[in-house]
Parts: structure tokens; sequence; C-alpha cells
């Protein structure tokens, strides 16, 4: 069956989710605490049980929701924290979204797109920061089609410096495109295909979507069925939160990961929930129709955590480092860092461009600074790429992470190129802790493994770069 085509009927059953909702909106103790019961097996919650728990209405049962999504993040990803950045290669857009800087009726915004020169010149500043993995974003143009995006991505990886190193995985988020198209992204070695579909409300959708290809709400729906379809195995999905009520969208989602796992044996790979940030004359980000409170934002992730344990959870820099802090340990498991949010940001020496921007950031901190505080946190950071190199990916990694890998395989390739941070990229004051924090991590590794990671680890040490299992 294929999925390129703009007559499918919607998967997203909108009366049952409010349903759901509805059934369980009076969480009794004994329930819940039967859910979290379950949910500490790490084997993930369904619909009923994920409304549930996003509806507590009780400090102490909240707290117990938090200590179990900490237990489960810790079980599966132990401390590793995974690093990235956002490039932005263009902001032009002819879509008119409601609640982005950049939509097709902002005249204010300076548009621009990145030559394939000025794509090298904000890649080399990235790589001299140690960044490995790298989210492209892109706004949706006749004229960006994927022939053209497929070169920005090969000239991202083909900028290698002897000096700072190389970008090893390239993330894109992109405007939906045919198979045909996702086949050209798939050909130059994508690593995630990422599209919000935004609100899965479909009313709400029309409301905020007021022009442009976007308008066509199915035809996003089946994004991920059409990149699956092309042969991109990883997939990230998420909702833009302030738009529609958190809990529909949750829920909404949960249907949308169902659905691809019935077609293609698997469901999203990482899954991403901004908030809106206010945007320069979009008026729905500066006050959006049903904005989320921190403490229900909190609750909402650990109730991810909880519902589809071995999914990836991303957090940019939307959110401040006080926040970000008390997300990482309730279930987040990949961070951007030092991010900006406009073509050229890497190579501008001027720090806040509402001329130019998507939206506001929260978390204006450096790469080292994150580091330093992660380090400082306990945890280990990432940039490694292995699984999508050796081609563990789609279902292939689903199932192996569900059988313990991620501490086998992810921990072991998080310590040496943490390693290699600390000798190329790092300030002397992270380089310090950061030892310490590698001699401890190696300690944890399962008795069998580490020699083979402290040889490896001497290895670069001596100066050899890029080793994983
Ligand atoms: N143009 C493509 C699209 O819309 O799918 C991809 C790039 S778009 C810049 C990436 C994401 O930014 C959107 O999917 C949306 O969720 C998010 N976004 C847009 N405006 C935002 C705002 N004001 N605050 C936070 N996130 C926003
Ligand atoms: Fe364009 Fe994407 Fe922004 Fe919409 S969200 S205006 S499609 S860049």
């Amino acid at each position: 069956m294929t999925f390129d085509s703009r007559s499918l009927p919607s998967f997203i059953d909108e009366e049952k989710i409010e349903s759901v909702i509805a059934a369980t909106a009076k969480p009794d103790a004994v329930r819940v605490r039967e859910i979290l019961a379950k949910a500490r097996e790490a084997k993930g919650l369904d619909a009923d049980e994920t409304a549930t728990l996003l509806q507590l209405k009780n400090d102490e049962l909240d707290h117990e929701l938090f200590t179990t999504a900490k237990a489960v993040k810790q079980k599966i990803y132990g401390s590793r924290m995974v690093l990235f950045a956002p490039l932005y290669i263009t902001n032009e857009c002819y879509n008119r979204c409601a609640y982005c800087g950049f939509n097709a009726e902002n005249g204010d915004l300076q548009r621009r797109t990145l030559s394939e020169d000025e794509i090298r010149a904000e890649v080399e500043v990235l790589e001299r920061l140690g960044h490995k993995r790298l989210l492209l974003v892109y706004g949706e143009h006749p004229r960006l089609d994927a022939d053209w995006m497929a070169k920005t991505i090969q000239v991202v990886y083909d900028t290698v410096s002897e000096k700072s190193g190389e970008i090893r995985r390239v993330n894109i988020n992109c405007a939906p495109q045919s198979v045909e198209g996702f086949k050209k992204l798939h050909d130059v070695s994508i690593g995630t295909y990422q599209c919000f579909q935004e609100t899965y409300h479909q009313a709400t959708y029309q409301k905020a979507h007021l022009g442009g290809p976007k308008k066509d709400y199915l035809w996003r729906l089946y994004a991920m069925h059409r990149a699956m379809e092309a042969g991109i195995d990883d997939v990230g999905m998420g909702p833009l939160l302030g738009l529609y009520d958190h809990k529909f969208e949750i829920l909404a989602m949960m249907q949308h990961a169902a659905d691809l796992e019935k077609h293609f044996g698997v469901g999203p790979h990482t899954i991403s929930f901004p908030r809106l940030e206010p945007a320069l004359n979009a008026e729905m980000a500066f006050n959006p129709p049903y904005p989320i409170t921190d403490h229900e934002f909190k609750r909402m992730v650990a109730v991810l955590r909880l519902a589809v344990p071995y999914t990836g959870l991303i957090l940019s820099t939307r959110e401040n480092a006080q926040m970000r802090r008390e997300l990482l340990e309730l279930g987040v498991s990949q961070i951007s860092a030092g991010s900006r949010t406009y073509p050229g940001a890497y190579s501008d020496p001027s720090y806040d461009r509402p001329d130019v921007q998507q939206f506001c950031v929260g978390d204006n901190r450096s790469l080292d600074e994150v580091i330093a505080e992660l380090v400082s946190l306990g945890y280990l950071p990432s940039w490694c790429t292995a699984c999508y190199r050796l081609g563990r990916t789609g279902e292939h990694f689903m199932e192996l992470a569900k059988k313990g890998f991620i501490q086998e395989f992810c921990h072991p390739n998080a310590l040496l190129t943490f390693n290699e941070y600390l000798h190329d990229y790092a300030s002397d004051v992270t380089r310090e802790s950061g030892k310490v924090l590698v001699e401890h991590e190696l300690q944890e590794c399962a008795e069998g493994r580490r020699g083979m990671v402290a040889e490896r680890l001497k290895r670069i040490d001596a100066g050899e770069r890029d080793l994983y299992i």
C-alpha cells in the first residue's frame, strides 16, 4: 500500500479521545497506583492509563508519578544525555502559520536562505564548538525542493575539518514531502525525519494554518508514513503545545504512533513537545489559546516517559535553564544546546535578532556551559551516532532497546564521544570535572565491557577519533 495520496482517511479518532479524557477526569488513587506499578515495568501505557495520569489533581500522586518517571528514566537511559544543535538553513516560507515568525505574511522578517558557502561557514562554527549531531531546519518554499534540500544536507556532511572533526548525523525538520521527495532525502543519509503535526485537532488546525500547502491536515498527518515508505526508519513527531488541550494532543499522538506501528512495525524514534514561544508578528504565539502551565508540562513529560519508555524525548532551548534541569530527570533523553534560531546565526556575532529569528530562545547558554552543568548534575553528555551508522534503526533499534541494549552500547559510546569532547573542545574547567566523570562512569560499565571501553578511551587519549561499538 502507498501513502502517497491526498485522499486517505484520518486515523485520529477525536470522539474516542474526548470520551477517554472525560471517563478518566477524576482519577482514583487506587487506580493511579495500579497504573504506576505497571509503568515501573517499562512496558508502556494505553490511552486510558495515559489520560488518567495526565489528569492527576493531587500533589501526593503527582509526586509518586514523578518518582516513577525518574526511576524508569534511570533504568533505561542511565546518566546519558544526547546533545545536538539546530541549524536553520532558510526562513523563507509561503505558509501562513499564525504562530510562527517565518509565516509568509510577516513583512518585517528579513528573509534569508543560506548559500552552500554560508552553510559551510555555519557548520565550521558548530564543529569548532564540538557538535556532531545537527538538526537542519527549513521553511517551506516552492523554490526549495527535495533536490535542493538533499544538496544542503550533503554540504553539511562534506564539511570536514582535520582540526574540528565532522558532523556525523544530520536530522532534518522540514515540510512533508512526497515518497519520491523523501527518497531523495534518504539517499543522502538523513538520520531522523522530524515533523510536528502542531495540533491533531482538525478544527484548531484549520484556525492556525491560514494559507499555503501546510493547510492540508491530512497530507501532514501521513508525512511519517510516506517517510517510512521511502525507507526512512527513524521519524520524530510532536504537538506544538498551546494550540489545543495538551491531553488531547498526547492521546492523538499515541494514535499516530499506533498507526505507524500497525503499518511499519515501529512507532516514532523521538517525540518533541515544543511550547509556543513569542515570535515576531505572530499573534497566536503571544496569546496561546490553550496555554499549558509549567506544572502540567512537567507532568506531561513524566507521563510520556512512562507511556513510551523507549522513545527518545527531545527538549529544545525554547525552555529556560531551570525548566530544562527539572525535565532532564523526569524523562528527557536528548537536548539541544547553544542554539540559535535563524539562518546564519552561528556566524553572526550579534545575539538577539527578533528581525530574523523564528522564536525567542529561553536558554541562551553556550554548549560548554550546558555541558559543565550536565557534568555537575551527574549526567554523561553523549554525541553518539553509532546506531544510525551501523544500521541499528527503526524496528531493529526498538527491539534492541527493549533488551537493555541502551546501557550496553549507548553508555560506552557516550563515554567515548564525551572523552573526545573533553580533549578537543572543552574549556579547562569543564575538562577537569569531565575527567572525573569519565573515571566514575567507566566503573559503571558492565564488567565484561569495562576493559574494552578503557582500552578505547586510552586510544582516544592518544589521538584516535570516532571509535564506537
Ligand atoms: N517549516 C517546517 C514545518 O513547519 O514543518 C519545519 C520548520 S518549522 C520552523 C519547525 C517547528 O517550529 C514547527 O513545526 C513548529 O512546531 C515550531 N514552531 C513554530 N512557531 C513556533 C513558536 N512560535 N514557538 C515555538 N515553536 C514554534
Ligand atoms: Fe513556515 Fe514552518 Fe513557520 Fe509554518 S512553522 S510558517 S511552515 S517555517
